[in-house]
């Protein structure tokens, strides 16, 4: 992979509607909208969101919004990554593993907030593009090409499993990687197709599963793409 610049501090921190003031409104609006951990709210007043997608779409990146990252992939919207992230902070989690990396703003949103983090993205582009960034910004994460869908069972158990595309039905050979007492959070679809952010907490052999609030993801799929 070719090497890419340092990041200057000028492309980091943004100018206009990439700026400070920009991350600041977008956290405010987040506070507004109901989250509450500030451990949630300073990591994304500080997360260059503009650096995760196309140069065109920058001056988006702060907005309400999800985002086209290419491959019919979408980057979630920042209201839906701070209610993730701080379901998952509920855990006190130290080791988490993240199926669909995509541009890897949830995982540098992670990166500062939990011991070890993992995560597997199944298109090939999307996982370098992901890899490049991360390393410019010096954020310590396990990525990988994999179907999710098979978890990472040499780094197996973890604290928490954190789907960011839809699924249909879990495996249990995921579910199985959950130590006991962790939480799987997922979007996964009803029977009539809609989506519901879903919570499922390993008891020892039972699976308790409870029905958070209605989203929107892109779906879960197979296979890795090269
Ligand atoms: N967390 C991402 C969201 C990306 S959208 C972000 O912050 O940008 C969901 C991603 O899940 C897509 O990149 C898609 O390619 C990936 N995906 C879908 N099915 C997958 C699977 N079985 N294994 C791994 N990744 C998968």
């Amino acid at each position: 992979m070719p090497l890419q610049p340092e990041i200057s501090p000028l492309e980091l921190r943004g100018r206009g509607m990439t700026s400070q003031r920009t991350r600041d409104r977008m956290v405010d609006r987040l506070a507004r909208q109901g989250i509450r951990d500030e451990r949630v709210l300073n990591v994304m007043a500080q997360a260059p969101r503009h650096l995760f997608v196309d140069e065109a779409l920058a001056h988006h990146a702060y907005e309400d919004a999800s985002l086209p990252i290419g491959f019919g992939q979408t980057l979630s919207q920042p209201l839906t990554v701070a209610r993730m992230t701080e379901l998952i902070l509920r855990e006190a989690p130290k080791r988490v593993l993240e199926l669909g990396t995509g541009s890897g703003y949830q995982t540098l949103v992670l990166s500062s907030l939990v011991d070890e983090l993992y995560s597997l993205e199944r298109i090939q582009i999307l996982h370098e593009r992901a890899v490049q960034r991360l390393a410019r910004l010096k954020v310590q994460a396990n990525l990988a090409v994999a179907d999710g869908n098979h978890g990472w069972p040499d780094a197996a158990p973890f604290d928490v499993i954190l789907l960011t595309a839809c699924a249909q039905t879990l495996s249990s050979e995921l579910l199985e990687q959950l130590r006991d007492g962790g939480v799987l959070i997922a979007p996964i679809e009803d029977s009539s197709g809609s989506q519901w952010l879903t919570q499922v907490r390993r008891v020892g052999s039972v699976y308790e599963k409870r029905r958070l609030e209605p989203v929107r993801f892109v779906p879960l799929l197979q296979g890795v793409v090269n």
